[in-house]
């Protein structure tokens, strides 16, 4: 294949050994999250020519396995590395759809910006995710809330010790069976407020969506749970301990008078494609939506006046997940009571309802992959 060729052709070497049919419908029948995974993978490599320039090459399919790389590889000792994470669900006809892959194209390449890794062409992104998915269509669930998970992602392969973008990169994606994130049936989360940890900082790699990040969260989530929360809630320290998002999901609060409220993108955090279709759904329900700096002392205060509705997070993991309460190192502040009339599940309910073809999709958000 060429750079930016739009009829970008895969080849396919397909797995000699697929699971059979009764052990995917074992792992179909209890998924989790992020445990089990499909026969196959999409793979398109990058490199310089000798006249340094990069370009996209040998976009295939070819079956799921351990990645051969050379143990200089810079992705393993500087983590150069992106990644995407989007659903697949199944209609009720069969047919198999993805949620705004435009927008999870457009991200990587801003990250890939960031982390100076190419960008990838859009429509090799959405290819390769048809692609994947007309392979291994037999994966994509069909319960309640269940979907197939795709995980775009891309590594510096080039074999050097040296500080400097790679000229050797892999594009790859991989797909999961998904169940629900949090396990079992919706029930509000209890997240734990670093004080100790930022997730990112101004200038940094807050907005994009890199290993990095996660890894630096993870000492805080560790914390979190040691005080029996399953998420953390990372503040902009620097700025009034502005609230700014959780470890992989973003946040929301309504007020009783029918505000929305998120935080402002500053940089520092991630552009949910939740966050900004639950933002348009408010929208399109006639609530006032505010992008803006919230502080937890806000938060506190709204509480204690009880202006303060509901609390929740979001992200294509969880879809929405209500947040009973937060924990902090002397304290803790409990969330009302998310009822089934909430604006978060209302919004999740039609959200849902949209991904999985069962309410009109008026904004044009989905795309068939299969
Ligand atoms: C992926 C991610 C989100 C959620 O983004 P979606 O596009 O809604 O899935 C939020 N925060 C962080 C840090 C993320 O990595």
């Amino acid at each position: 294949m060429t750079q930016n060729a739009v009829g970008v052709e895969f080849t396919q070497r397909l797995a000699e050994n697929p699971k059979s049919a009764e052990e995917r419908a074992a792992i179909l029948a209890n998924p989790g999250f992020g445990d089990y995974f499909t026969d196959h993978t999409a793979v398109v490599d990058w490199t310089v020519d000798a006249e340094g320039k990069g370009g996209w090459h040998n976009a295939r399919i070819e079956p799921y396995g351990p990645i051969a790389m050379d143990p200089a590889a810079a992705v393993l000792h500087y983590g150069q590395e992106i990644f995407e994470g989007l659903k697949a669900y199944r209609h009720a006809d069969g047919s198999v759809w993805t949620f705004r892959p435009e927008a999870n194209a457009h991200r990587f390449n801003r990250s890939a910006q960031r982390l100076a890794l190419p960008e990838l062409p859009p429509e090799v992104f959405v290819e390769s995710l048809r692609q994947l998915v007309s392979v291994d269509k037999d994966w994509v669930p069909s319960g309640d809330g269940e979907a197939l998970y795709l995980r775009p992602f891309m590594i510096a392969t080039e074999a050097f010790l040296g500080v400097r973008p790679a000229r050797e990169v892999s594009y790859r994606v991989i797909a999961s069976p998904a169940g629900n994130y949090f396990g079992g049936e919706l029930k509000p989360v209890s997240i734990w407020l670093s004080e100790h940890y930022a997730r990112a900082g101004h200038g940094g790699t807050g907005e994009a969506k890199c290993g990095g990040n996660y890894a630096a969260s993870l000492a805080a989530q560790l914390e979190a749970e040691a005080n029996g929360c399953k998420q953390v809630l990372f503040l902009d320290p620097t700025n009034d301990n502005a609230v700014e998002e959780l470890g992989g999901m973003n946040i929301f609060f309504v007020f009783t008078d029918g505000r929305l409220v998120t935080p402002a993108l500053n940089g520092n955090i991630l552009h949910g494609v939740t966050r900004d279709s639950v933002l348009q759904l408010a929208q399109d329900r006639g609530l006032t939506v505010e992008e803006r700096k919230i502080t937890i002392d806000e938060w506190r205060q709204s509480l204690a006046d009880g202006s303060l509705a509901e609390v929740f997070a979001c992200g294509t993991a969880a879809v929405i997940t209500p947040i009973g309460e937060l924990k902090t190192a002397d304290g803790s502040l409990a969330s009302p009571a998310i009822g089934s009339d909430s604006v978060a599940m209302a919004i999740r309910e039609q959200l849902l309802g949209i991904q999985t073809g069962a309410i009109e999709d008026l904004h044009g958000w989905l795309t068939r992959l299969a």
